[in-house]
């Protein structure tokens, strides 16, 4: 019943069913043709001379030759297997060529007519026009070949530390996903005719290849638009000269603009084709797409490259930093050995710099400051390293002394350079410092801390002795390490004495306008002292093994206070952020100790968050990421503090099982004068979206600072500015007042 069968009728009927027939193939909506068993059209319907566009006659006369399209196979088996009568239909999609030129995709069915006696006599061909949907099918599989690729690239560009890796990998990419034969990236240079060609892929020769340099008539077009350059034809360009592109074959091409880290143009990027080709607005946003991962990626790189020059130098004078005089300290000292040279380290510091703030106010300090770090420097080899280690004091490492007295020698012309008197907001001044000198002899066993200590308890004699003068280190000076010493056992006695106490600082949700958290901070009042702050005394307890006590007490203490404020209905939403140190990170088993705690006082693993530096991460990677590790998967949060003032690297952050990131306090305050740390910021809070942690800015102090950190896309700000570090007596009041402050949501304490 599948196959066409002719049965015998009178001739009457025969004749009329006929013209019937003829008429309702004829004048049938559907494509069709009667063909022959050897190919050939017998009869073609008006509905098919259309859709191909051809006469009828050329069809009969051209036969299948003329409309297959030369992508299609020629002739396949089942036509056989139908035209021997061995199948009755088949069906297929395949490319017919109308008679203009273009592709017309058919969906095909055959059907065998046979004689009655069932011999095959000809085929029935119906074609129906699917075109529509073959480009549909087509552009769908375009598009998401486009998101692969960009999704892989921007993926790439995330970590990739190497640019050129990066760009290489990019045109590569274009080849491939645009099917193009070349693609090329070339960065512009300041004051250079032709912008540099960086990358180049060949889609016929993957090695890097000069041949996939962009053209740079077509460049330098789209650097003066800075927008898009589409040729589809070079035969029809007009808005740049096309020779070199035509000398070497190339039909068709777009060329973008890809914008560098600041302001200026970065370059361009771009491909070329052979033949003339349609380039839709698919393949234009894919190209642009791919330019904006590259911006991306630039914009990282250079937040980076700044954050280690941030991390290492002071941001007033520019001069190394405490840090990376340690550094140098640690490698000059290795070398001395292997050198047997002397290494000395002079502690610096000007007499009654705080007279000169205090008369002439803080903006000419910081100006004396600046204008100091010049003329000290002259003063010395260029291979010794001047240090800033805050306020008026500087480091100066000495390295390769054969005479260990060339230390001494090098602290009188440096105490010379200082006395020359100084203009300053119209007065003369005539400075003094202080300088302390410890020395490292060629064999000696010193670690580069304990140096930098001594030459600071030396230059503490020379201020006491009336300053103006240097001081070498000795051994009757060993004696004040003693006092160091004394405070450790007044703070192990704190400990357990329970001399301890917690203070808990707001941390404010910057775009809810309101509290919604604390840290807890750990003070200590002296019995004869006072108050002794927490960057004094728990450095002494991280040398000196008290800081796991400390820190159990810390983590107990502030998760109990939690507890209790939730039970009388105060800050149920909130939770509470412990610091907890490198030390006690490198130990295993404090996930496990955290864990009971919170089963004890039954509180959600989520209400805390526990804040690590990245140099406590950085020390012993493996014991650190396992804890970190197991206390996300309890469900505890991490916060990243104190975060570019150490290695800072952007990318080692998508390594880490990241809840939140502190912008240390140096940042917000650099903010108002330096355009890099606000690039950094942004780059931070752009990354931080990226991989969903949350932005704290730390010591915030103005409403201005505010203001520029919730622009920047910090989601949290913590500092004096909303709340100072409050006892937990006062906490209710002040969070209360802090939120009718900032006026945002009502009752959020609850
Ligand atoms: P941190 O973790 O960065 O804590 C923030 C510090 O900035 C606190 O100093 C806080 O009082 C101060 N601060 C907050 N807002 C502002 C502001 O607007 N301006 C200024 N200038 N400062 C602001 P604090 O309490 O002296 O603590 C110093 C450091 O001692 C802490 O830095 C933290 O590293 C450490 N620390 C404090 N408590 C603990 C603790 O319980 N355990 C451990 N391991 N370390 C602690
Ligand atoms: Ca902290
Ligand atoms: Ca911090």
């Amino acid at each position: 019943m599948d196959h066409v069968r002719t049965e015998p009728h009178d001739p009457a009927t025969l004749q009329e069913a006929e013209a019937r027939f003829r008429i309702a193939f004829e004048e049938a909506g559907i494509s069709m043709a009667i063909v022959g068993l050897d190919g050939s059209f017998l009869r073609v319907n008006r509905a098919l001379t259309e859709l191909l566009g051809y006469s009828s006659e050329q069809l009969i006369e051209g036969g299948m030759a003329l409309v297959h399209h030369p992508d299609g196979e020629a002739i396949s088996q089942s036509w056989e297997h139908l035209r021997t009568g061995q199948i009755e239909r088949y069906q297929f999609d395949r490319p017919y060529r109308h008679a203009a030129g273009h592709v017309i995709w058919g969906e095909t069915t055959m059907a065998l007519v046979r004689d009655h006696d069932g011999n095959p006599m000809y085929t029935i061909g119906q074609l129906q026009d699917v075109s529509g949907r073959r480009v549909a099918e087509e552009r769908a599989a375009r598009r998401a070949g486009q998101q692969t690729a960009l999704a892989r690239l921007s993926q790439l560009a995330l970590i990739e530390q190497d640019f050129d890796a990066l760009a290489s990998a990019t045109v590569r990419a274009i080849t491939n996903t645009l099917d193009v034969s070349l693609a090329g990236l070339s960065a512009v240079e300041p004051g250079s005719a032709a912008p540099r060609h960086l990358a180049g892929a060949h889609a016929d020769d993957p090695g890097e290849s000069a041949a996939a340099r962009l053209d740079i008539q077509h460049s330098r077009c789209t650097l003066e638009r800075s927008a898009p350059v589409v040729v589809r034809d070079v035969a029809n360009e007009t808005r740049f000269d096309v020779r070199a592109l035509r000398a070497r074959g190339l039909a068709s091409g777009m060329v973008v603009p890809v914008a560098g880290e600041d302001e200026a143009p970065f370059g361009v990027l771009g491909m070329y084709a052979t033949a003339p080709r349609k380039f839709d607005d698919d393949d234009l946003a894919f190209l642009q797409s791919v330019a904006n991962v590259l911006t991306g990626a630039l914009r990282r790189l250079a937040a980076e490259r700044g954050l280690r020059h941030q991390a290492l130098h002071d941001p007033l004078t520019q001069l190394p930093n405490r840090a990376l005089l340690l550094d140098r300290l640690r490698l000059a000292l290795a070398r001395r050995r292997r050198e047997a040279r002397w290494v000395a380290v002079l502690h610096f510091d000007l007499d009654d710099f705080k007279g000169v703030n205090d008369s002439l106010g803080h903006v000419a300090g910081d100006a004396l400051l600046r204008a100091l770090a010049p003329r000290l420097s002259e003063a010395l080899r260029p291979s010794d390293t001047l240090a800033r280690l805050g306020g008026d004091e500087y480091a100066i490492l000495l390295e390769g002394l054969e005479d260990p007295a060339e230390s001494v020698r090098v602290a009188e012309r440096l105490l010379a350079v200082v006395g020359e008197p100084v203009e300053l907001s119209g007065a003369t001044l005539r400075l003094s410092a202080s300088i302390g000198i410890a020395l490292a002899a060629p064999t000696a066993s010193d670690e580069s801390e304990d140096l930098l200590r001594d030459a600071g308890v030396a230059m503490y004699r020379a201020k006491r002795a009336g300053g103006g003068r240097s001081e070498l280190f000795d051994d009757a000076m060993r004696a004040e390490t003693v006092e160091r010493i004394a405070l450790t056992n007044d703070l192990r006695e704190a400990i357990e004495n329970g001399q301890l106490r917690l203070e808990y600082q707001p941390l404010v949700h910057l775009g809810r306008r309101q509290a919604s958290g604390f840290e807890a901070l750990v003070r200590w009042t002296h019995p004869e002292r006072g108050e002794i702050g927490p960057g004094r005394f728990i450095p002494l307890a991280e040398q000196h093994g008290l800081i796991e006590p400390l820190g159990q007490w810390v983590m107990r203490e502030a998760l109990t206070q939690l507890r209790r404020w939730h039970d009388s209905g105060f800050a149920t939403k909130m939770g509470m952020s412990v610091n907890v140190s490198r030390v006690q990170l490198s130990r295993p088993g404090l996930a496990d100790e955290i864990f009971a705690l919170l089963d004890e006082l039954a509180l959600a693993p989520d209400r805390l968050i526990v804040e690590v530096t990245e140099s406590a991460v950085m020390e012993d990677p493996d014991v650190a990421n396992a804890t970190l590790d197991a206390l996300n998967d309890h469900g505890v949060r991490i916060a990243l503090d104190d975060f570019g003032v150490g290695q800072s690297s952007l990318a080692c952050l998508r390594d880490l099982p990241l809840n939140a990131l502190k912008l240390d306090r140096q940042f917000i305050t650099s903010l108002a004068s330096s355009r890099e740390a606000a690039a950094i910021v942004r780059a931070v809070c752009d990354m931080a979206r990226t991989l969903r942690f949350g932005v704290v800015a730390e010591g915030v102090e103005t409403e201005a600072q505010s203001q520029v950190v919730e622009a920047l896309g910090c989601d949290f700000g913590q500092g004096f500015l909303y709340a100072r570090p409050t006892r937990p007596e006062d906490i209710r009041a002040a969070v209360a007042e802090l939120d009718a402050r900032l006026g945002g949501a009502v009752g959020s304490a609850a």
